[in-house]
């Protein structure tokens, strides 16, 4: 279960179906360094490598310029998340962050 306000940024959280996540500091992204800017989103692919991607809640400057995606946060504590998250790498893998849990689409 995964609420926003109350999140370990050295911790890394079970969203269930296989999925964990893990808060990202925006200290890259000049924002101040404890500031959670969103989270890695990791699960296994079918041939057992681990897949990791980032979804990102606050904006950098330079998004629209290379054309990364944003997520509206719905609801922060337990977290929803829209629109879905869905692995490039082996589309099949697509769900939601919804009530702090993952939901396969
Ligand atoms: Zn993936």
């Amino acid at each position: 279960m995964i609420n926003l306000d109350d999140l370990d940024p050295t911790k890394e959280y079970d969203l269930g179906q296989g999925w964990t996540f893990k808060p990202v500091l925006g200290s890259r992204l000049s924002f101040p360094e404890d500031t959670i800017v969103g989270a890695s989103v990791n699960h296994l692919l079918p041939n057992g490598e681990m897949c990791a991607g980032i979804v990102r809640w606050i904006k950098s400057g330079d998004d629209e310029k290379y054309n990364r995606p944003i997520w509206d946060i719905i609801q922060r504590n337990p977290l929803t998340l829209d629109p879905s998250i869905q692995c490039p790498r082996h589309p099949e893998s697509h769900g939601y962050i919804r009530e702090g849990k993952w939901v396969n689409a």
